[in-house]
């Protein structure tokens, strides 16, 4: 009997409050990194979709209820996204899942504290004041209005893609922009999902979030070049961020952008030594490395260098290896075939200049709890600084041991580098944690802990890991502009033919 390939799930995409596939008709499939089978087919939207999105966003921040809606209820519309994130966390954990390999203990920890970044921004929602200023001219009543920057474009990438469409859209929600939203190619499910459990049924008006799926030289570029997009926020590679920075400039965008890493996780030998190898390990294998904030240089000081390895390495050649949607795994496959190929040469790479592998250092095999596109967590020890395996982000399983004299040595060693994204210091010595946060140069110092993130925290990049603060209070002002308003309330206006500075 010959069998029958199964249906697989058709996805649309929501652009105007409508359900629609692509104009072209095309569609692409999506794949489960843990099967390397497709489950679904997503619209392949092209510059026209791009353009009926942008249209429509314009419109809902020109017209109709959103921008007559007051603040405070903008911030209850953010808390009935919030509840219903919160009612959807499992599915939406599981969609994630599914389409990206991610970790179902992470990812619902993800979909499970996502709420918070809306409820965190509903709150501001009303909060957002302007000012009166006691300007310098008698009679005048000056005031600066804080006014929303119109509608956004969010690229989104594959690692995390609910999570960081969300950090982005609480705070533009909240500030009155409308947005249109572009997830990788590789992972559009979950934020369709979104749309159709979140917003759609938030009551949400039409137009104020559209979602365009495709390609990010197709639909990508015509997001971030078209003249009604005000503000682009990208999240990804920072080859692509410089690119998008590029096209973005022509037409004078806000742009911010969350780019990558190659961040510094530094052991002192004053540290608590199994916490340390606990956070060493979870800041690499963690998302099977697939994380901006992958703490995959590890420094360690000399004098505890080859205990600490041991060790390390007595912990993470434990991982298991497997189904991303069981609870009991702990490092999932690797998400995209081309990015399993750049984790593998990377390794050949790291072989080549002479480091010295300890543990992995190659694909797993289904016998060791792998599969399709599984490496395995994967150690080199005896790393210098300049070798590309130190200075190039992998974004997969691969760790980098580096030895460092003192806390001179570690400073210069985290610093050289093009990247600024986190650090990591185990140390007990409170004046050495300081010193450290203070003169590392990266957006994220973390003290004994490693990849903790919150909704209060700013979050973002120093050098090539970005521009502007995603989270915290700040974040929201990346989606606001400033208007002076000047009030004169004396006689006349003035001579006509000369400018009026102060007198
Ligand atoms: P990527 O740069 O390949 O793609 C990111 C997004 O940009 C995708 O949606 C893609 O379709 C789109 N894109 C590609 N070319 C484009 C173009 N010319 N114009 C407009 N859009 C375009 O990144 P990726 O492989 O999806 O993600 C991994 C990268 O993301 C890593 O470098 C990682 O460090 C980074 N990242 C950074 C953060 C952060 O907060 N700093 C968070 C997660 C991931």
């Amino acid at each position: 009997m010959q069998e029958t390939a199964p249906k697989l799930k058709e996805f649309q995409t929501y652009i105007d409050g409508k359900w629609a596939g692509a104009q072209s008709g095309k569609t692409f499939e999506t794949f489960n990194p843990y099967t390397g089978e497709p489950w679904a087919l997503i619209p392949e939207c092209g510059p026209e979709d791009a353009a009926l999105a942008v249209e429509a966003a314009a419109r809902a921040f020109e017209t109709g209820p959103w921008p007559s809606l007051t603040a405070t209820a903008r911030g209850k519309a953010l808390r009935r996204i919030a509840g219903l994130i919160e009612k959807h966390a499992g599915h939406l954990a599981e969609i994630e899942v599914r389409d990206n390999g991610k970790l179902i203990s992470e990812m619902l920890a993800q979909t499970k504290y996502l709420p918070e970044w809306f409820y965190y921004y509903g709150g501001l929602a009303d909060k957002i004041q302007g000012a009166v200023v006691p300007v310098d001219r008698p009679e005048h009543f000056n005031y600066i209005l804080r006014e929303p920057v119109g509608v956004c474009a969010f690229i989104i990438p594959w690692n995390s893609p609910l999570m960081l469409a969300g950090w982005k859209l609480a705070p533009a929600l909240a500030a009155g922009c409308t947005v249109v939203i572009k997830p990788s190619e590789y992972t559009s499910a979950s934020l369709l999902e979104f749309m159709r459990l979140v917003i759609a049924e938030a009551d949400i008006p039409p137009g104020v979030v559209n979602v365009v799926t495709g390609y990010g030289a197709v639909a990508g570029e015509a997001l971030v070049t078209h003249p009604k997009v005000a503000k682009v926020a990208f999240t990804g590679g920072t080859v692509t961020g410089a690119r998008v920075n590029e096209l973005a400039a022509k037409t004078f965008k806000k742009v911010s952008l969350e780019l990558g890493g190659k961040s510094p996780n530094i052991v002192f030998d004053d540290c608590i030594m199994d916490d340390a190898v606990s956070g060493a390990i979870s800041g690499i294998f963690a998302a099977t490395g697939q994380t901006c904030i992958a703490g995959s240089r590890l420094l360690v000081q000399e004098s505890i260098h080859d205990v600490f390895v041991e060790k390390l390495v007595a912990m993470a050649r434990q991982a298991k290896l497997g189904d991303p949607s069981q609870f009991e795994t702990q490092v999932g496959p690797v998400t995209t075939p081309p990015q399993y190929r750049k984790v593998l040469s990377y390794i050949d790479i790291a072989k080549g200049e002479g480091a010295t592998c300890v543990l992995g250092g190659g694909p797993a095999s289904k016998e060791e709890g792998g599969g399709t596109y599984f490496v395995k967590p994967t150690i080199f020890t005896g790393v210098d600084n300049k070798m590309r395996i130190a200075q190039e982000e992998v974004f997969g399983p691969v760790l980098s041991v580096i030895k460092f004299k003192d806390e001179d040595g570690a400073v210069r060693i985290a610093n050289d580098i093009a990247y600024g994204l986190g650090a990591g210091v185990w140390t007990q010595s409170v004046k050495r944690a300081h010193n450290m946060a203070r003169r590392i140069k990266a957006g994220t110092v973390w003290v004994n802990t490693y990849r903790a993130v919150s909704f209060l925290m700013p979050f973002g990049g120093y050098k090539a890991s970005g521009l502007g603060r995603e989270n915290g209070i700040e974040a929201i002002d990346g989606y606001l502009q400033s208007k002076s308003v000047w009030i004169n309330n004396g006689p006349g206006g003035g001579n006509p033919f000369i400018m009026k500075t102060a007198s």
